[in-house]
Order: C-alpha cells, then sequence, then structure tokens
C-alpha cells in the first residue's frame, strides 16, 4: 500500500512537470525562422528590425494594429502573424513599424 502511495505520488508529480512543460511549449522559444520566405520578404524583416523581443513591452507586437494573433501556416507553436511583415511573429517581439493598436 506504501508503494503505492509512492508510485501516485511519483505520477502526480510526473503530471504536475508535464503540465509545466506543455504551458512552456505553448509560449513561442523563436518565430525568426525565415526559410519559407522569398529573399525581399526576409530583408523586410531585416530593413524594419524585426526582434522576438521588445526592449519595450509596451511596443510588443501583440499590441501593434498589424499583429495577428494567427501565424502562418507551419510556424512554430505560440507565434503569430503580421499584416506587413511576413513570416511567424512573436507577440513579444517588434519591429521599426510598431502602431499600438487603439
Ligand atoms: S508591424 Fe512590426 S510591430 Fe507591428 S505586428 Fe508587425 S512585426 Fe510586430
Amino acid at each position: 500500500m506504501g508503494a503505492i502511495t509512492r508510485r501516485e505520488a511519483l505520477l502526480g508529480a510526473l503530471a504536475s512537470l508535464g503540465g509545466v512543460g506543455c504551458s512552456k511549449a505553448s509560449a513561442a522559444a523563436s518565430c525568426t525562422d525565415t526559410a519559407g520566405l522569398g529573399a525581399d520578404e526576409a530583408q523586410a524583416r531585416v530593413a524594419m528590425e524585426y526582434v522576438d523581443r521588445a526592449a519595450s513591452p509596451a511596443k510588443a507586437c501583440a499590441s501593434c494594429q498589424q499583429w495577428l494573433a494567427t501565424g502562418p501556416a507551419g510556424a512554430p507553436a505560440g507565434c503569430g502573424g503580421c499584416r506587413v511583415l511576413k513570416g511567424p511573429i512573436h507577440p513579444a517581439g517588434t519591429c521599426k513599424l510598431f502602431a499600438l493598436r487603439t
């Protein structure tokens, strides 16, 4: 009976760790893969100085008028999109085109 209790405790701990892993996986680690883009589309991201982490959270992509919650096909989980820049876009990212959504 004691062994069952320890087993249950272990399973509970593993389930808990699994839950943490899932929540971390749902947040995009990186949305910088431009492999599927054309050269002009990839260059536009560079020219507009797109980065995955805005220096100022107030200028994060998720608060921008151009933000799309759904990323392009094949984008990593957690990445959204942008009406202007092509490719996966991080909700915490930013670029020179940021315009606060009102
Ligand atoms: S325009 Fe720039 S700041 Fe706005 S969603 Fe697109 S990439 Fe992010």
